[in-house]
């Protein structure tokens, strides 16, 4: 066993930091120690930021989007088209594609992607909720990224539905390969949804 050098508070601090899915043990350090050399109000803000985040935001029940209330406000807007619903993987891709402004419809947040390796299958992800949703809609655009998982998951999604009475379509062609939506920028993202091809 490793001997235990770190004060235990600051060890349990990363183990948990590190524990989240993509911070290793070093971005971990990292984020404790530049916690740590921010004056103390500051550093206590920005925890309460995130006591904040846990009491307040949880997924819309209907699709999924991190909101504030029980329904997200694109759900509950009278100005969406309700007949179209994009799927994406993370809420932070809707949040990107609506920073775009080209984009009108509902949205269907998977909180992830298909991951054999991970051990992600469909059971884990907001996938069959979605079959609940497909009265009165025309088109579903999927919306994933353009890496393996993301093909993997739109290719799922569309296995899904091709027999159900509905459109389905895919965007992200014209982002690179391995690209994320989140990240992309505003002209790319909407030349990629305007380029949205019927599957
Ligand atoms: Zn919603």
């Amino acid at each position: 066993m490793e001997k235990q050098v770190l004060p235990s508070a600051l060890q349990n601090a990363i183990e948990h930091i590190s524990n989240l899915p993509g911070y290793g043990e070093k971005s971990a350090q990292r984020f404790v120690e530049n916690l740590l050399k921010l004056p103390k109000g500051e550093s206590i803000e920005t925890i309460k930021s995130l006591l904040e985040l846990l009491e307040k935001i949880h997924p819309c029940k209907i699709c999924g989007l991190l909101t504030e209330n029980e329904i997200c406000s694109i759900c509950s807007s009278e100005e969406r088209n309700k007949t179209t619903i994009c799927v994406v993987e993370e809420s932070f891709d809707a949040f990107a594609i609506e920073k775009t402004g080209k984009y009108t419809g509902l949205y269907h947040v998977l909180h992830g992607k298909l991951s054999p390796l991970e051990g992600i299958t469909a059971e884990d992800l907001n996938i069959s909720s979605l079959l609940d949703r497909l009265e009165g809609v025309k088109e579903i655009i999927i919306a994933t990224n353009p890496t393996v998982e993301g093909e993997a998951t739109a290719t799922y999604i569309y296995n899904l539905l091709k027999n159900k009475n509905v459109e389905i379509s895919r965007i992200a062609y014209g982002l690179p390969f391995g690209a994320t939506l989140e990240n992309a920028d505003v002209f790319t993202l909407s030349k990629a949804l305007e380029g949205k091809q019927k599957l």
